[in-house]
């Protein structure tokens, strides 16, 4: 059967003399497995619409294995992702969270939207990558049934006032007082809170549309880092890289 979608290239595994074994995530099947024939040449038609975080229209045969790509035309290149090897070390592992989480989904379209939103962001270098990560990790977690209770303190039901505590593992608010009942350390600053409410909350379109004073996003973004790990089976096998050649937040110009 042949089938037509489009879809963002999310790993190239290079086969054969010149072949490509590509994971797509398709905006109508979701994350699949396609052999690029031949696409490893540059004078191949599929060569450029079958590399790394492209986002092609694809045309593909349905095998008993895996999809064979028979047409694919290129809609979108991420270029800014191409220079940094942080934006590629960012990009690599927002990837892997999305082949992680997204195996049940069923409204791949949404999910699709949101990682390419996040690519646009990195290759544009428009926000810290830590803030993008953080943005996506959260946003992607909430709508694949990992959603946090951000609503209010669980003891008490305040909703806002000094810091709050955060549980990593099970995703629920002490307020500042019902922590220190419970001998928990408040972790999580007001404007790291509002934020996190911000990433769950707000209309897509409307996602990168908040800003932090860097300590805030620092926090942010090691709240929602431990946040992650604790949540996913296991480690991403692309993060310990991604760590190593992230910038340091705080010398980094604010925007
Ligand atoms: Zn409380």
């Amino acid at each position: 059967m042949q089938i037509t979608t489009t879809g963002l290239v999310l790993r190239e595994i290079k086969t054969g003399e010149a072949d490509r074994i590509l994971t797509v995530f398709t905006q109508d099947y979701g994350v699949i497995t396609a052999i690029a024939k031949g696409s490893m040449r540059m004078k191949n038609k599929l060569f450029h619409a079958t590399s790394l975080f492209c986002y092609s229209e694809f045309i593909l045969y349905e095998g008993k294995s895996m999809y064979t790509v028979n047409e694919a035309s290129v809609k979108e290149v991420f270029f800014g992702l191409r220079n940094r090897v942080e934006a590629v070390a960012l990009a690599m592992y927002l990837a892997e969270l999305t082949s992680t989480v997204s195996l049940e989904r069923t409204d791949a379209k949404a999910q699709l939207k949101l990682l390419l939103n996040a690519f646009y962001f990195i290759s544009e270098n428009k926000r810290p990558l830590q803030y993008i990560k953080a943005v996506y990790e959260l946003r992607t977690l909430s709508e694949t049934g990992y959603m946090p209770d951000l609503v209010a303190c669980k003891d008490c039901a305040q909703y806002e006032g000094g810091k709050f505590y955060f549980d990593l593992l099970e995703g629920y608010l002490l307020c500042q007082s019902c922590a220190i009942k419970r001998g928990k350390e408040p972790n999580l600053d007001p404007a790291a809170l509002a934020a996190m409410r911000h990433i769950i909350f707000v209309e897509p379109a409307k996602l990168y549309a908040f800003t932090l004073p860097n300590l805030a996003l620092m926090n942010l973004y090691l709240i929602v880092d431990g946040y992650t790990l604790n949540q996913i089976d296991k480690p991403l096998k692309t993060r310990d890289f991604l760590l190593s050649v992230l910038p340091n937040l705080i010398n980094e110009e604010t925007t």
